[in-house]
C-alpha cells in the first residue's frame, strides 16, 4: 500500500496535521518513536487559552489556571503583573497529547507507536519510510512525508534541510513539591548567572506541586544548565525552601525562522519547522498553526497530485506571510536581551514597576504574540528602545528607531 501522507511524531504539530489530512479523505499513517504517545513529557505545559480553543482538545487537561507573573531581577527587584482574567494554562502536557493523538486516529489515520523512523528514501511516487518495530525493519511507502519529529529531526536531516545554523535554547527542569501559597502567579527568574540569554520559571499547578525550569540560549555556553538550575534554587532560598524534586526533565527548542521547512514530497512541521516562539521558547500554538497551513497546502498538492518542490514552497510562503514578522522581533528582542547587564535588568524592572507601565503590559500582553507588547512598550524610553533595536533591524527597519517605530505603529 502506498500512503497519501505518513507523518513522523505523534506530538501535537504531527497529530494535528494527521488528523487535518485524514478528515479531508487521505490515508495517514503516523510513525511514533515511543511507545505512548506523550511520553516522556519534556515541556512546562503552559500554554494560552487560544491555544486549547486552537487546539480542540478539552478543558479537562487544563491543570491550573495562571491570572499574572512575578519577574524577580538577580539584584533584588520584583514586578509583579497581575491581572483579573487568566493568561494562561498550565495542561497536562502527556494527556494533551493523547487527545490529539486519538483525534487524529478517530479522524481515519493509522497510528504506530514504538516505531522509530531510521531512514528514508526517494521512490517514483514519494518516499520509502523506514523504521525499527519491535526490533525489526520495516518498510512504509507514502507520497508526501510530513517530519514532525521535534527539535532534533532526522526527517529534516535526511532532507538537508536542518535549521542547525538556528539559535537553541537548552533547558534543564523538574517537576517539583513546593509549596505555594499563591497558585495564580508564574514566577520568571532573569539574570546572567540564573537563565543567561533565558530565564528561569516557576509554574505552580496547585498549593503543592509545581514545574521549575531555566536554560540559556543565544550564547556561548558558560554553565550547563543543570548548573544554572541549582543556582536558582541557591539564589532564590526563601522561594525554594524544602522543595523535593519529583522528576527531572529538559529538552531543546530551535528558534528563528527555518532556511527551508519543504522538499520535493516532504514538508517539515512543529519544532522540527522551529515553529517556536523565540521569546518563550513555547512551541505549541506555532506548532498547531503550522499544522493547519502545513495540511491545507499538503491537501491541495495530493489533491492535484502534485508534489513537486514548487507547488509545496506555498507551505514557506504562507507560514512567514503570517508569522515571520513575529518570530523575527523575538530574535531580535532575545539578542538584544543579551546585551543587558544584569544591573540594566534590575534598572528595567523598578522603570516599569508604576501603575501605567503595569496597565500597559496587562493590556497588551499576550503570551503567543509577545511582539504586540513590545511595540507598545517602545514608548518607554531609552530602555525599551535599547530592548527591541535588534528586533527592528531583522525586520528590514534598519536601525533607525525613529522610522523604526514609525513602521512599525503604522
Ligand atoms: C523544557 C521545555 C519546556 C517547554 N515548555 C513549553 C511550554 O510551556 N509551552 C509551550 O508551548 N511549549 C513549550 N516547550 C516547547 C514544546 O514542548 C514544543 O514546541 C512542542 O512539543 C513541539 O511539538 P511538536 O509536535 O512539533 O514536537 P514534539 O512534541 O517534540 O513531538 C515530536 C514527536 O516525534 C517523535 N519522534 C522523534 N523522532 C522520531 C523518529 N525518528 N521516529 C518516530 N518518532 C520520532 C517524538 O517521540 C515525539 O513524540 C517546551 C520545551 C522544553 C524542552
Amino acid at each position: 500500500m502506498i500512503y497519501d501522507t505518513i507523518v513522523v511524531g505523534a506530538g501535537p504539530s504531527g497529530c494535528s496535521a494527521a488528523e487535518r489530512l485524514a478528515t479531508e479523505g487521505f490515508s495517514v499513517l503516523i510513525l511514533e518513536e515511543h511507545r505512548k504517545v506523550g511520553e516522556p513529557v519534556q515541556c512546562a505545559g503552559l500554554i494560552s487559552p487560544r491555544t486549547l480553543q486552537v487546539s480542540g482538545v478539552t478543558e479537562d487537561v487544563v491543570i491550573n489556571r495562571l491570572t499574572g507573573v512575578r519577574v524577580f531581577s538577580p539584584l533584588g527587584a520584583r514586578l509583579d503583573i497581575c491581572a483579573g482574567r487568566e493568561h494562561a494554562l498550565a495542561v497536562d502536557r502527556a494527556a494533551f497529547d493523547r487527545y490529539l493523538a486519538e483525534r487524529a486516529q478517530e479522524a481515519g489515520a493509522e497510528l504506530l507507536t514504538g516505531a522509530r523512523v531510521r531512514d528514508l528514501q526517494r521512490t517514483g511516487t514519494g518516499y520509502r519510510v523506514t523504521a525499527y518495530i519491535s526490533g525489526n525493519c520495516t518498510a512504509f511507502d507514502a507520497r508526501l512525508v510530513i517530519g514532525a519529529d521535534g527539535a532534533n529531526s532526522l526527517v529534516a536531516k535526511k532532507l538537508a534541510l536542518p535549521a542547525g545554523k538556528n539559535p537553541r535554547a537548552v533547558m534543564y527542569a523538574a517537576d517539583v513539591e513546593l509549596h505555594r501559597e499563591d497558585t495564580s502567579l508564574v514566577d520568571i527568574f532573569l539574570g546572567r548567572q540564573l537563565a543567561p540569554g533565558w530565564f528561569g520559571w516557576v509554574i505552580p499547578l496547585n498549593k503543592h506541586l509545581c514545574r521549575v525550569g531555566t536554560g540559556h540560549a543565544f550564547c556561548r555556553r558558560k554553565h550547563s544548565p543543570s548548573y544554572l538550575f541549582r543556582n536558582i534554587i541557591r539564589s532564590f532560598p526563601e522561594h525554594f525552601r524544602d522543595m523535593k524534586i519529583i522528576r527531572y526533565t529538559g529538552g531543546i527548542v530551535p528558534m528563528g525562522l527555518a532556511p527551508r521547512i519543504y522538499a520535493p514530497h516532504a514538508l517539515l512541521v512543529g519544532d522540527a519547522a522551529c515553529q517556536t516562539k523565540p521569546i518563550s521558547g513555547g512551541g505549541i500554538y506555532l506548532g498547531l498553526r503550522g499544522a493547519q497551513v502545513c495540511a491545507a497546502v499538503a491537501a491541495r498538492a495530493l489533491r492535484e497530485d502534485d508534489l513537486s518542490e514548487k507547488k509545496l514552497a506555498r507551505y514557506q510562503q504562507l507560514w512567514e506571510e503570517e508569522f515571520a514578522e513575529e518570530i523575527n522581533c523575538g530574535v531580535g528582542h532575545r539578542q538584544s536581551y543579551l546585551r543587558f547587564s544584569d544591573s540594566d535588568i534590575d534598572q528595567l524592572l523598578r522603570f516599569l514597576d508604576k501603575p501605567y507601565w503595569k496597565s500597559l503590559i496587562l493590556k497588551h500582553g499576550d503570551i503567543d504574540y509577545p511582539s504586540w507588547l513590545a511595540r507598545r512598550l517602545f514608548s518607554a524610553g531609552p530602555w525599551m528602545q535599547k530592548f527591541v533595536r535588534a528586533a527592528l533591524a531583522l525586520n528590514g527597519y534598519g536601525l533607525n528607531l525613529k522610522n523604526g517605530l514609525k513602521n512599525i505603529l503604522s
